[in-house]
C-alpha cells in the first residue's frame, strides 16, 4: 500500500516564521511502515511509557515495523484545515479578508495580525477550504489507518474552535453524498477492505467524555465507564464499554448514527452542546499474522497430524487500536459562567482539554513532568501523545478575523503538538485462545483416532482369540486321535510282552525244578566233604599251636644265648687286657734277657781282654769291673727317674770306664756292641747330672748319627729314648733342633713299627714341644705332623706321649700370647690336631685324657681359635670338662675359659647350653 500523501515539516519543530530557515532536506515523507526506509531507531523502554519528549532533531523516515521490532520514533503529524466561510461570515465579514492565508504548496499558513503584518507557520499538511474530504482523509488519516492495519496503534484527532469543522472532518457519514464522508467512515471502509473476516476481527466502541465522565454512546444507560490501566503494560482500556464487532460498512455507519443520536439526546438531557464534549471512536483491529500462522498451522507430519511441538505453538495475532477523537471546542468557557455553567462546572468542562494542552506543552518543551493523570482525556490518550501510537492531528480553523485569537491559539496548539514524538510500536501477542481451540480440535481428533485404534485392537484381539480357539480345538482333536492310536499300540505290545514273559517263566520254572533236583544230589556229597575239611582244619590248628610254642621256646633260648654272649664278651675283654699285660711283661722280660745277653757279651769281652792281657802280661786292663757294673746297670729300667737314691750302677760304669770310651762304642763295627753302648748311654742320659757331660762329649751328635744311619730298630728305639732324656734340658733342646733332630725323629717315627720306638720318639718330640722359642721351627720341621702321624699305632703309651707333646705345645702358645705376642691361630689347629684332640678328649686312659683336656683349655683361651673349636665340635668337650672333669684345677680352667670367650659364649647361647 503506497503512501497516499506526505506531510512536510519544520526541522526546528518550533513555530517558524518566514524568516525561519527551512531545512527541506530533512523533510521526510509521511510514509507507511511498509514503505519505510531501512534505518532502525533504538526501542522505547516501555510500551506504556506514556507521553514522550518532543523531538528537536530531524525527523527520520518511518521504518517498517516487524513483529519482533521494538518501537520506532514517529512524530505527531499535524495538518491544518481551513473551513470555507459560512453564509454568515460571507455576510458579516464581507469587508474583511480572512485572518489566515494558506500556502499549501509550501505547507505554510500565514496568520494575519493586521493588514500589513502576518506570522507564518509550517505544518505537515495545509488543507485549504477547497480541500476535498477524500484528500483530507488521505493526507491526515490514511497513513494512520494503514499503520493500524499493520498492527500499530493509531490516533486521529481534530482540534479547533467550535464550528470550524472538526465533526465535518471526522464524523460526516456522507449518506446522501459519498464524497462528503468523513474520516471515521473512510477509515472503516479501508479497514474492512483490508481485513479477512475469517481470521481477523474489527470491533468498535463509541464514547463521549463530558465533565470527566465517560458515557457509552452505544448504550446510553452505561454512563459512567471506568478507565482501567494494566499495571504491567500501562495500557488503558474501558472493559465496561460496549464493544460491537463490525463486519460490514453499513452496520458501522448505523452504529455511528446511533451513537450520534445518543450523543444528541445526552447533550439535550445534560442541557449542553455537543461542542462541549469529546466524542471518542475506538476501533479494535485483531489480525492473525498470516505468514507465521500459516507456517505454524501448515506444518504437518507424514501421517497428516500436527507434530506436537509445532501444534502447541499458538498463532500470533496483532492487536491494534484506532482512536478517533472529535475534541470539544477549543474555545475557553468564560469563567463567569456566561453560558449558564457554574464555575465548578466550567472547570470540569475545560479540564480534559486544558490538561491535553498542558501535556502537549510539557512534551513539546521536554518538561520533566507530563500531567497525564490530570484528566480522563489525557489518560485515554496516553498512548496517542508521547506513547506508542501513530498520531495525526488535524487542527481546524475558520477564516473569520473575528475569531483571530482563537485561531491563533489553535495554530499554536498544532505547532506544539508537532513537536511531540511518539514511539510507535507493534502490538503482537500470542493467541492462546485460538491455540486452545486448535488444540481442542487436535485433541478431539486424537481421541477419535485413539478410539478407532482401540476398536481395531479389540477386534483384532477377538479375531486372534477365535482363531486360537479354533486351532486349539483342532490340535486337541488330532492329539486325541494320536493318543488313541498310541494307546491301542501300547496295549497290544503289553499283551504280547506279558505272553512272552509267561512263556519264559514257564521255561524257567522247569529249569529250576530240574536244577533243584540236581542240587539235592550234590548237597549230600558236599556234607561228607565238609566233614573232612573240618577235621583237616582242626589238625591244622593243633599244628599251628605247637609251632607257636616252639617259637616261644626258641626265643627264650636266643635270649639266653645273647646273655651268655655278653658275659663272654666281657670275659674276652678281660682276657685281652690280661694278654696285653702278659705281652708287656714278656717284652720287659725279653729286654731283661737282652740286657743279660749284653751283660754276658760284655763279660765275655772283658774275659777276652783279661785273657789277652794275661796273655800279654797283665797290661791294658782299662775297664776292670765294667761287665759287672753293666750287668748291674742293665738291671735297672731305662728312663727311670734318676733324682733319688744312690748313684745308679751305669753312672758308676761311666765313671769307671770313661764316657768317651762308651760313646766310641756307639760307632763299633759290632752291632751287638753298638746296641749295648747305646743302652748304656741311654741309661746315663736318664740322669740329669750326666746329660751335660754326654752332650759335651759329642754324645748327642753320635746319637743323632745312629738315628740317621742305623738299620737296627732296637738301636733307633734306644737312641730315641736317650734323645728323649737329653731333650729334658733347654740347652740340649736347642742343640737337638740345631742339628736337625726333629727331622730325624720324624723320619724314625715314620719308619718305626714298634710301639716302644714310637713312644721314645714321641717322648722326645713332646719334650721339645715344651720349649717356647722353638715352637715355630719345631712345627716347620714337621714335629707336630710327626706326633699326629704316630697316633695311628693306637698304643696307649704312644698316645700319652703325643697328648703330652700337644699339651706342652698348646701351653707354650698360650704363654706366648699372655706375654703380649700377637696370637695367630694355633699351629696345632693349622696342622690338623683338633679332630684328634676332640676324638681323644674323653679317652679312658687318664694320662691321655688329662693332657688333652689341658691342651683344649689352652687352645680355647684364645679367641682366634674359637671359631675352629666350635666348628670341630670341641666346644662340647670343653663344656663336658667344665662340668665333669674330676680334677678341680682343670675343671675350673675349662669353666674360666668358656666364660671369658665371647665367641664361645655366643655359640652357647645359640645352642642354649648352660655353663
Ligand atoms: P464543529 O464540529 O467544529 O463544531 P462542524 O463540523 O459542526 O463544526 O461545522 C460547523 C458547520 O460548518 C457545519 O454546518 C458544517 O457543515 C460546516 N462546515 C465545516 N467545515 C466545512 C467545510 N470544510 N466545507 C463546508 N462546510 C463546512
Ligand atoms: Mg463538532
Amino acid at each position: 500500500m503506497a503512501s497516499s500523501g506526505s506531510y512536510r515539516h519544520s526541522s526546528s519543530g518550533a513555530p517558524s516564521r518566514l524568516s525561519t530557515k527551512i531545512d527541506k532536506q530533512n523533510s521526510g515523507a509521511y510514509a507507511t511502515p511498509k514503505a519505510s526506509a531501512k534505518s532502525r531507531i533504538p526501542a522505547s523502554p516501555s510500551t506504556g511509557a506514556g507521553f514522550r519528549r518532543s523531538s528537536s532533531g530531524p525527523l527520520p523516515a518511518q521504518p517498517r515495523a516487524s513483529a519482533d521490532a521494538g518501537a520506532v520514533p514517529g512524530r505527531v503529524r499535524v495538518a491544518v484545515r481551513l473551513r470555507p466561510r459560512n453564509s454568515e461570515e460571507l455576510v458579516a465579514d464581507a469587508d474583511f479578508g480572512d485572518c489566515v492565508e494558506l500556502q499549501p504548496e509550501l505547507k505554510r499558513l500565514k496568520l494575519r495580525k493586521n493588514n500589513w503584518e502576518s506570522e507564518t507557520y509550517e505544518f505537515d499538511e495545509v488543507l485549504t477550504e477547497f480541500a476535498s474530504q477524500k484528500r483530507v482523509y488521505e493526507v491526515v488519516a490514511k497513513p494512520v489507518v494503514e499503520s493500524v492495519l499493520e498492527g500499530y496503534n493509531g490516533t486521529i484527532m481534530a482540534y479547533g474552535q467550535t464550528g470550524t469543522g472538526k465533526t465535518f472532518t471526522l464524523g460526516r457519514l456522507g449518506e446522501e453524498d459519498t464524497a462528503a464522508r468523513g474520516i471515521m467512515v473512510r477509515a472503516m471502509e479501508d479497514i474492512l477492505a483490508d481485513v479477512s473476516l475469517e481470521t481477523d476481527s474489527v470491533s468498535v466502541s463509541y464514547l463521549q467524555l463530558y465533565m470527566e465522565t465517560i458515557q457509552d454512546l452505544l448504550d446510553p444507560a452505561n454512563d459512567n465507564i471506568a478507565i482501567v490501566e494494566d499495571p504491567k503494560t500501562g495500557d488503558v482500556s474501558l472493559p465496561t464499554a460496549t464493544l460491537v464487532e463490525v463486519r460490514d460498512q453499513k452496520s458501522f455507519v448505523d452504529l455511528l448514527r446511533v451513537g450520534e443520536a445518543h450523543r444528541f439526546a445526552a447533550n439535550t438531557k445534560l442541557n449542553t452542546e455537543s461542542s462541549r464534549s469529546h466524542a471518542i471512536l475506538m476501533v479494535n483491529v485483531r489480525r492473525a499474522v498470516k505468514g507465521r500462522q500459516d507456517m505454524d498451522m501448515g506444518y504437518r507430519g507424514e501421517n497428516g497430524h500436527h507434530t506436537s511441538s509445532h501444534s502447541l505453538r499458538p498463532p500470533v495475532v496483532r492487536k491494534s487500536k484506532l482512536v478517533v477523537v472529535d475534541l470539544a471546542g477549543s474555545e475557553r468557557i468564560d469563567k463567569s459562567g456566561s453560558e449558564g455553567h457554574t464555575l465548578e462546572e466550567a472547570k470540569s468542562i475545560n479540564l480534559s482539554l486544558s490538561a491535553l494542552g498542558k501535556c502537549i506543552n510539557a512534551l513539546a518543551e521536554n518538561s520533566s513532568h507530563v500531567p497525564i493523570r490530570d484528566s480522563k482525556l489525557t489518560r485515554l490518550l496516553k498512548d496517542s501523545f508521547g506513547g506508542t501510537a501513530r498520531t495525526s492531528l488535524v487542527v481546524t480553523v475558520g477564516p473569520s478575523p473575528r475569531h483571530r485569537g482563537e485561531t491563533a491559539s489553535t495554530i499554536m496548539f498544532g505547532q506544539r503538538a508537532m513537536k511531540v514524538e511518539n514511539m510507535v510500536k507493534l502490538k503482537e501477542e500470542f493467541d492462546y485462545k485460538s491455540l486452545s481451540r486448535r488444540l481442542d480440535i487436535e485433541l478431539d481428533k486424537l481421541i477419535a483416532e485413539n478410539e478407532r485404534q482401540r476398536k481395531y485392537f479389540e477386534d483384532e484381539v477377538e479375531r486372534i482369540r477365535v482363531e486360537a480357539q479354533k486351532r486349539i480345538a483342532e490340535a486337541e482333536k488330532s492329539c486325541k486321535i494320536v493318543l488313541e492310536n498310541e494307546k491301542t499300540k501300547y496295549q497290544q505290545d503289553y499283551m504280547e510282552s506279558i505272553k512272552k514273559l509267561e512263556e519264559k517263566w514257564k521255561v524257567n520254572q522247569q529249569s529250576i525244578e530240574k536244577s533243584r533236583a540236581e542240587q539235592e544230589i550234590r548237597t549230600e556229597t558236599k556234607s561228607d566233604e565238609l566233614l573232612e575239611v573240618r577235621n583237616m582244619l582242626e589238625n591244622e590248628k593243633n599244628l599251628r599251636q605247637s609251632s607257636q610254642d616252639e617259637i616261644i621256646d626258641l626265643r627264650n633260648q636266643v635270649q639266653h644265648w645273647k646273655k651268655l654272649e655278653e658275659s663272654r664278651g666281657a670275659e674276652i675283654v678281660k682276657l685281652r687286657k690280661l694278654l696285653d699285660t702278659e705281652a708287656s711283661q714278656k717284652e720287659k722280660l725279653e729286654e731283661e734277657i737282652a740286657a743279660l745277653k749284653s751283660h754276658l757279651l760284655q763279660l765275655s769281652v772283658e774275659a777276652e781282654e783279661t785273657r789277652r792281657s794275661l796273655d800279654r802280661g797283665a797290661s791294658g786292663k782299662l775297664f776292670p769291673g765294667l761287665d759287672s757294673l753293666m750287668s748291674q746297670a742293665n738291671r735297672n729300667s731305662q728312663l727311670r727317674d734318676p733324682s733319688n737314691g744312690p748313684k745308679p750302677p751305669v753312672a758308676k760304669l761311666s765313671e769307671q770306664v770313661g764316657l768317651q770310651k762308651i760313646l766310641s762304642l756307639l760307632e763299633s763295627e759290632d752291632a751287638d756292641v753298638r746296641v749295648h753302648a747305646v743302652k748304656v748311654v741311654a741309661n746315663l742320659a736318664a740322669e740329669e747330672a750326666n746329660q751335660e757331660k754326654i752332650v759335651e762329649a759329642g754324645g748327642l751328635t753320635s746319637l743323632l748319627t745312629l738315628l740317621r744311619s742305623s738299620e737296627d730298630e732296637t738301636i733307633r728305639r734306644v737312641a730315641a729314648g736317650a734323645l728323649a732324656n737329653l731333650a729334658m734340658n733347654q740347652t740340649n733342646q736347642d742343640m737337638i733342633m740345631a742339628q736337625g733332630g726333629v727331622s730325624l725323629l720324624s723320619m724314625t717315627a715314620s719308619d718305626a713299627e714298634d710301639p716302644q720306638t714310637l713312644r721314645m720318639v714321641a717322648g722326645a718330640i713332646a719334650n721339645l714341644c715344651g720349649n717356647d722359642k722353638l715352637q715355630a721351627r719345631l712345627r716347620g720341621e714337621g714335629g707336630i705332623k710327626a706326633l699326629l702321624g704316630m697316633v695311628k699305632c693306637g698304643h696307649p703309651d704312644v698316645l700319652a706321649q703325643v697328648a703330652r707333646g700337644i699339651a706342652n705345645f698348646a701351653k707354650c702358645e698360650s704363654r706366648a700370647a699372655t706375654q703380649g705376642n700377637t696370637m695367630e691361630r694355633s699351629l696345632l689347629i693349622e696342622d690338623g690336631a683338633l679332630p684328634w684332640i676332640v676324638k681323644n678328649a674323653n679317652n679312658e686312659a687318664a694320662p691321655i685324657r688329662r693332657h688333652i683336656e689341658l691342651a683344649l683349655c689352652h687352645l680355647a683361651q684364645h679367641e682366634v681359635n674359637a671359631k675352629e673349636i666350635i666348628n670341630e665340635g670341641a666346644l662340647w668337650e670343653l663344656v663336658r670338662i667344665s662340668r665333669d672333669c674330676s680334677r678341680e684345677d682343670i675343671r675350673l680352667l675349662a669353666h674360666r675359659t668358656l666364660t671369658s670367650s665371647p665367641t664361645l659364649q655366643a655359640e652357647m647361647r645359640r645352642l642354649r647350653i648352660e655353663c
